[in-house]
């Protein structure tokens, strides 16, 4: 039989310096391929990364949320898309140290967006591999798209569009931060993490979460609420879980106690 599916997205605000650009934190990409490597002895995996300030400075400061509105920007394109490639290289090698068989995939050569949402995907190679155990991985991306030449997609709207067509088990987002709460707990002290959620409490929580004042070009915590109650309103459990603490990654995946919130299917 095969083996339940994970989708577990690995945040770009656990991996990376989201206020240095291009600076990853080695120890929590070492963190987080630990835990993988050991759950894909369990469990078939789909890893999605984040940017982190591999992607989000270079596009605010080459002005690419948007889309195409000029040519002088198609320098900066390329330039984001070749650092993307080199964080790429980065997250890659540390998870071929811990022996995970990862088969990288960017997501701008499978999925093509219409207004910034995916339209289409071509999931086969993914199924296949998935199907002689390998972990594929892909991340956020610039990808080309149907009505604004080129679209920012956020890992989190990619993670849940893998969960909801691949028939995840669950969907697991790992962050900085322990889970969801009432605000931002790095900057409100009397924050409270919200343990369990519907998705329309959920939408409700988003509405609550601020935009972090780093930069981030896909909606931040609102942004990837939003995700979670799309992916849980068809059916999948979703996590969130601080990827900085512990083997808490691992601990969700496998039903034990631990800090984090969930959107549960309603
Ligand atoms: P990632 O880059 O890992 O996908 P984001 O930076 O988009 O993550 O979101 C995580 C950040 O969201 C946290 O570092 C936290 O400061 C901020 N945040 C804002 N509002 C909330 C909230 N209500 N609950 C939890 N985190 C929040």
């Amino acid at each position: 039989m095969r083996k339940p599916l994970i989708v577990i997205k690995l945040g770009g605000s656990a991996l990376t310096d989201k206020r240095r650009i291009f600076t990853p934190r080695i120890k929590e990409i070492h963190r987080a391929a630990e835990q993988v490597a050991q759950l894909s002895k369990r469990f078939s995996l789909v890893v999605v990364h984040g940017a982190g300030s591999y992607g989000h400075i270079p596009v605010r400061e080459w002005r690419l949320e948007s889309g195409l509105s000029s040519r002088r920007q198609l320098k900066g394109l390329a330039a984001t898309k070749s650092k993307l490639l080199e964080w790429e290289g980065i997250f890659d090698q540390i998870f071929l140290d811990h022996q995970i068989p990862l088969i990288p995939f960017l997501a701008s050569d499978f999925v093509v967006t219409r207004k910034g949402r995916i339209f289409s995907a071509d999931l086969r190679p993914v199924k296949n591999w998935l199907s002689i155990n390998c972990v594929p991985s892909t991340g956020g991306d610039i990808v080309s798209d149907r009505n604004n030449g080129f679209s920012v997609l956020s890992g989190d709207q990619l993670s849940t569009y893998l969960a909801v067509q691949l028939k995840a088990s669950r969907l697991i987002f790992g962050t900085d931060v322990d889970g969801i709460f009432t605000s931002d707990p790095k900057h409100d002290p009397h924050a409270r993490i919200i343990k369990e959620l519907t998705s329309s409490t959920a939408i409700h929580a988003a509405s609550r979460a601020r935009v972090s004042d780093i930069p981030d070009v896909t909606g931040g915590m609102a942004g990837k609420i939003i995700e979670g109650a799309r992916a849980a309103s068809n059916g999948i459990p979703v996590y969130f879980v601080n990827l900085t603490v512990g083997n808490r990654l691992a601990n969700v995946a496998l039903n034990r106690e631990v800090v984090c919130s969930k959107i549960l299917p309603s």
